[in-house]
């Protein structure tokens, strides 16, 4: 049985609900969940994979290496810092190890993100990575094909850019990220950004 969200209506009651969550075996490795934090009325959402060591230890996503080098990204590139945008993980516990998500994980956690998407209702969801570009657009992508380009999706527009801790050990992905931003930070201003689902949308998922 999935996990009953439907009858919630704010952030704060979905992450009591998410606390005590035992609906896989992660509930029992995890020190502390890690729900997602930020500005919930923002019009930018950031999806990551999992949570780290860092992370489960702080119950905070992105607060490690890959985290701080997303908090540059933000303040140089786009003048935001992480109490203006708002950041989650595909997973809410860490995986042991920081093994790959499995497809039971995802499925259990996804009714948490799918309303955490719902309750914020962004303009734009940047998914950073393989793993959450992945889980989000339900396809078995690959982000070196489908970075930095905005496509519309179950009624959002999803722009997957890389995993900022890929760009800690190659730097030709650190100018990749930068260019994305710069994107992004062009798609978030334009007021005409058409609302995605509302006129007969290219599908731009059959590009890929
Ligand atoms: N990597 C992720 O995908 N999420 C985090 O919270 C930290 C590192």
């Amino acid at each position: 049985m999935e996990t009953d969200v439907a009858g919630i209506t704010s952030l704060t009651e979905l992450e009591q609900v998410a606390k005590s969550c035992g609906r896989c075996t992660l509930g029992q490795t995890r020190t502390n969940i890690v729900f997602g934090v930020g500005n919930p009325n923002s019009d930018l959402v950031f999806i990551g994979e999992a949570p780290g060591f860092h992370e489960d230890q702080k119950g905070e996503p992105f607060v490690g290496a890959a985290g701080r080098y997303l908090d540059e990204l933000l303040i140089s590139v786009l003048g935001l810092t992480r109490k203006d945008i708002y950041i989650a993980n595909v997973l809410k516990c860490r995986p042991p190890g920081n093994r790959d998500p499995q497809p039971e994980e995802i499925q259990h956690c996804r009714p948490f993100l799918n309303k955490q998407i719902e309750l914020i209702n962004p303009k734009v969801i940047c998914t950073l990575g393989n793993h959450a570009s992945r889980v989000i657009l339900d396809k078995n992508l690959n982000i070196s094909k489908v970075h930095g380009e905005p496509l519309e999706f179950d009624k959002h527009w999803i722009f997957p850019t890389y995993h900022p801790a890929a760009a800690l050990y190659a730097g030709r992905i650190k100018e990749i990220l930068i260019e994305d931003f710069k994107k992004l930070g062009e798609i978030l201003a334009q007021d005409s950004l058409a609302d995605p689902g509302a006129s007969d949308p290219i599908k731009q998922m059959d590009l890929f």
